[in-house]
């Protein structure tokens, strides 16, 4: 069988694609698991989550019983707490930096008591916060990603009213179109934006792009301050003959795909290549092959030391039966019509490059791979075309911004992946609470 969708039956596809880090499975599960925290003066785990939430008072207050309590100290410093519980590589953020890894003994469970503390609230759209007095003043945010989302909740709470404009049709950017189903459900994240503008005073215009449905220059006009958390959105090309050939596919896509459409309405190969080991990366093979594709082969040009995946991400591709061939580099899609091979360059690693790490070097050598689907996940690339037409001053299409987040236009600030090129889901919640306060002393 070539590429196909609908290979699975109903009950496969809920198994393959089930919560991937299941919850507690009771109260006095989280309970044990919260009473075994160290409540750290000057607590490691604080410093290493880019939203500084004060994990040992949200722990101790689980610990008490006092999940709402709980709930309102992470929402506070990450109002996006609950799906970044799900989606955080934590193994590398607050989790791997717990001091029970110095005692060589298991770290504390953040991330699932996190979940456990804010699980409620989401679902059944608890009211944690209120809005100070109107201030009068409005501002323009672009893009209903975390940056955007984390920026207009806290302008909503200093009663500045929010119009969010949204290129999509739903809310959450990344959280809701580019990362795995079995992570972060749409349900989930649906239920996420609503909870965040349950707060009132933030107004989401969904299907309207900033470049093609309104300019810069007519919000600039309109409100008092913009901000732009736009992310980046373009996959990148690998520019090698047949990438045109049918089954070639950008993983932003096809994830976005198997979100939207739903599992059995997604094509997949039979033997799938992935070029790329980052988090996109994983996310396609794992799902590729959970959609039923026989041999999912991911394509990385360095090795295992450079990869910019964790090492539980590629644990989860590796234990889902994906391979990797390491050191290789896409250099030609071969068929007729439709992908049939994929020829790779044997890579060798060469001299560092300026951030220290060693570049891939062709060795002149090559192998080629039986596939019928190839999924590119080498990047993303900015909105380079738009930051220019709206006069922004960038960098290869990243936004320039101050340390204040203010762009070069006046009233315009940014932050998130159009700023930094693409970090982590919680990288872009702090971005956008950075934004709010220069906003807010921008308005004052
Ligand atoms: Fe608790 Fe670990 Fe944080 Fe210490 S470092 S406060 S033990 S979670």
């Amino acid at each position: 069988m070539a590429i196909a969708n609908n290979r699975l039956t109903t009950e496969e596809y809920a198994q393959h694609f089930s919560d991937i880090h299941p919850p507690f499975q009771n109260r006095e599960a989280a309970l044990v698991e919260a009473n075994r925290c160290l409540f750290c003066y000057d607590a490691p785990c604080i410093k290493s989550c880019p939203t500084g939430i004060n994990v040992p008072k949200f722990i101790k207050q689980i610990a008490t019983d006092n999940i709402k309590g709980a709930a309102h100290t992470i929402f506070l410093s990450n109002i996006m707490g609950g799906g970044c519980a799900r989606v955080c590589p934590v193994e590398k953020l607050c989790e791997g930096a717990c001091v029970y890894n110095l005692l060589h003994e298991t770290p504390i469970r953040i991330a699932r008591l996190q979940r456990y503390a804010t699980e409620d609230a989401i679902t059944q759209q608890w009211r944690l916060f209120e809005r100070k007095p109107a201030t009068g003043k409005k501002v323009a945010v672009v893009g209903a990603g975390p940056a955007g989302l984390s920026c207009a909740h806290v302008l909503s709470r200093e009663g500045v009213d929010v119009t969010v404009f949204e290129k999509e049709s739903k809310g959450g950017g990344l959280m809701t179109y580019g990362i795995a189903a079995y992570k972060v459900t749409p349900a989930f994240c649906e239920a996420e934006v609503n909870f965040i503008t349950s707060l009132g005073g933030i107004d989401i215009q969904y299907n309207r792009e900033l470049g093609k449905d309104l300019s810069l220059a007519s919000l600039q006009q309109e409100y008092d301050a913009v901000f732009l958390g736009i992310g980046v959105g373009l996959a990148r090309q690998l520019h090698i003959p047949g990438e045109d050939l049918e089954g070639v596919v950008d993983a932003i896509r096809f994830i976005y795909d198997i979100r939207s459409k739903g599992y059995p309405a997604v094509p997949v190969g039979d033997k799938v290549a992935v070029i790329g080991l980052g988090m996109t990366a994983i996310d396609a093979a794992t799902q590729a092959k959970r959609l039923g594709a026989q041999e999912v082969t991911i394509v990385y040009r360095r090795t295992q030391e450079e990869m910019p995946c964790t090492q539980a991400e590629l644990d989860i591709a590796l234990l889902d039966g994906c391979q990797v061939r390491w050191l290789a580099a896409p250099k030609a899609i071969k068929g007729r019509g439709a992908v049939q091979q994929l020829e790779c360059s044997v890579m060798q690693l060469g001299a560092p490059d300026a951030g220290g790490r060693r570049s891939p070097v062709d060795t002149g050598q090559t192998f080629t791979l039986e596939v019928d689907m190839v999924i590119k996940a080498a990047g993303q690339e900015p909105f380079t075309t738009l930051v220019s037409h709206e006069q922004l001053q960038h960098r290869q299409g990243r936004i320039s911004a101050s340390p204040h987040c203010a762009t070069n236009l006046p009233g315009v600030f940014a932050g998130g992946d159009c700023v930094n090129g693409g970090r982590e889901v919680v990288d872009a919640v702090q971005a956008g609470k950075d934004a709010a306060a220069a906003i807010l002393g921008y308005l004052a």
